[in-house]
């Protein structure tokens, strides 16, 4: 079901020297009201050397550039140190998850609250190995997303459907149903802290990655759906044109340029390819 990748990724040094990374060619992006935003999500790889060197890699190249948001999302343990390590850069750091309860007799649990502590920015919350290997589901990921914002960090809320579920045609209503459910009881004010992310199922950490289309539809159909929820003081339409989608499932240098210019795709969740300076770097740029 998923491939690991390296644990011990080799990380080009000269990219911390100024090299020129190689760039995806693509054609330039006509200008957009979304910022692009790329995100690396490390899950359970990695150890503290290169959690730290990699996180140097990515803010020396970005620089002060302001162009994309960047955000990296270590294993809890490497947080604060990386988070150290982007100190001054643009490039931001957050946790994999959260705990849905604020603090307690909650052992092996880390609170919303402890990722800020630490300078942690944002949360991924209902990331689909959370859903589908650890059985999380819509409740608890809306007990997650309330924890993120009380603490005052921004969430990228994950949403997709498995294969069955895409076979059977339930793409859109499963898709629905979690975003729905993720956001129950948001206010207006917080929903520009939030960033949703469509990773199907079995795109992620497959090699299957969704045809630009396939992902463009779906993301035209998130975007719709959340114009249409009703959030205390929200103005609705301008909070679903600034909705940022990011598309997560595979992405590659190859296959990053042709994702983030379809109009509703607004960035990438990278898994694996985020592992390497080489291979997140072009992708960063493909958001350019
Ligand atoms: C992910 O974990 O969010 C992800 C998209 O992984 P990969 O890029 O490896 O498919």
């Amino acid at each position: 079901f998923y491939t690991l990748a390296p644990a011990f990724p080799r990380i080009q040094r000269e990219n911390r020297q100024g090299a020129a990374p190689q760039r995806v060619q693509r054609e330039p992006r006509p200008s957009r009201m979304r910022k692009p935003f790329v995100a690396g999500n490390w899950k359970m790889n990695l150890d503290r050397s290169n959690a730290i060197e990699l996180a140097n890699v990515v803010s020396s190249h970005v620089g002060d550039s302001s162009e994309v948001d960047v955000a990296l999302f270590p294993p809890f343990v490497y947080l604060p140190e990386v988070a150290a390590a982007l100190d001054g850069s643009p490039v931001r750091a957050g946790s994999q998850d959260c705990a849905d309860r604020a603090a307690g007799a909650f052992t092996g649990e880390t609170a919303a609250s402890m990722v800020a502590d630490v300078g942690g920015a944002l949360t991924l919350v209902g990331h689909s190995e959370r859903r589908h290997v650890y059985g999380e589901g819509d409740e608890m990921a809306n007990a997650k997303v309330h924890m993120a914002l009380s603490a005052g960090l921004e969430v990228v809320l994950c949403v997709g459907e498995t294969l069955e579920e895409r076979e059977a045609g339930d793409t859109e209503a499963v898709c629905a149903r979690q975003l729905q459910a993720g956001l129950g009881g948001v206010s207006g004010e917080d929903l520009s802290r939030i960033v949703v992310a469509y990773e199907p199922v079995w795109a992620i950490g497959t090699g299957h990655t969704a045809t630009p289309d396939q992902a463009q539809a779906v993301h035209a159909y998130l975007r719709g759906f959340f114009g249409g929820l009703k959030h205390a003081g929200a103005a609705q339409e301008n909070a679903a044109k600034s909705l940022r989608i990011l598309y997560g499932g595979s992405v590659k240098p190859d296959n990053a340029g042709e994702l983030l210019a379809m109009p509703d795709i607004d960035g990438a969740l990278v898994g694996g390819a985020a592992l390497q300076a080489d291979t997140f770097i072009p992708i960063i740029d493909a958001g350019r």
